[in-house]
């Protein structure tokens, strides 16, 4: 059952949560993205969303996105693939992937401009860091990341770095994620000073349903909301 009114009261309640959050922080509301995370989520409740205002949709994986992209059609949302991308997925992935959030290892890079090359376009990325160090965390290590970013600047402009993404381990405690989170905008401040070509700091991915006012407070401008918009995913999801 799709619970319309709630997708839509969720969506105020999280709009008006954001808009506290950046003001406290001396920022303006409209300076941040929400991205309404839909996987495993059907096109009905994408739907209810888009009519409540949501503009930027999120998903994890490529092979679910693509027939929900079709299914609604260009032009009705930005898309943001959030999750983990293989390399044999690259040419899909673009498909729908308007901004990819996921870009974390170098032979992903090469994979990207080998493609962006035989399309004759640019792709629009954030590399994802894997800032608390979690073995099971994708992401490049915060040491990783100067050396990555020389590579991309390399490429002369095929790919586009438009910022970082990360994910905070879960914790109970909101609060506990907020070093994390200091520590991707302090790594994108030092990219930033570098001026590389092809690189800018313009996003900061960081914030899910459970953290998005902490990561607010630590200067997301891109938060990343699935449960808390949608309700809980079914088990096994
Ligand atoms: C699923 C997911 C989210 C959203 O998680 P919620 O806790 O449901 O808000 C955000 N980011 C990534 C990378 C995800 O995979």
């Amino acid at each position: 059952m799709i619970l319309v009114s709630n997708i839509a009261s969720n969506v105020q309640r999280i709009r008006d949560q954001i808009a506290a959050a950046a003001r406290e922080a001396g920022r303006r509301p409209e300076e941040i993205a929400l991205v309404a995370v839909s996987k495993h989520r059907t096109v009905a409740e994408i739907r209810a969303a888009l009519a409540a205002g949501i503009t930027d949709l999120g998903e994890n994986r490529v092979q679910e996105a693509v027939p929900k992209f079709r299914e609604l059609g260009p032009g009705v949302a930005t898309w943001h693939l959030i999750g983990s991308l293989q390399t044999n997925k690259v040419r899909a992935a673009l498909e729908f992937a308007d901004l990819i959030h996921s870009l974390d290892r170098p032979s992903l890079l090469a994979e990207l401009d080998r493609q962006a090359r035989q399309q004759d376009r640019t792709v629009r990325t954030l590399v994802q860091v894997n800032v608390s160090g979690e073995a099971s965390k994708h992401g490049l290590l915060p040491g990783q990341l100067p050396g990555f970013l020389e590579q991309v600047a390399g490429l002369g402009g095929t790919v586009q770095v438009e910022g970082l993404m990360t994910i905070a381990p879960e914790a109970p405690d909101p609060e506990a994620a907020r070093p994390v989170f200091a520590g991707l905008r302090q790594l994108a401040a030092a990219a930033a000073d570098r001026r590389l070509p092809h690189v800018a700091m313009r996003w900061l991915s960081m914030g899910m349903s459970g953290d998005y006012v902490a990561a607010i407070r630590e200067g997301a401008n891109l938060v990343r909301i699935g449960t808390a918009i949608f309700g809980p995913r079914t088990a096994g999801m």
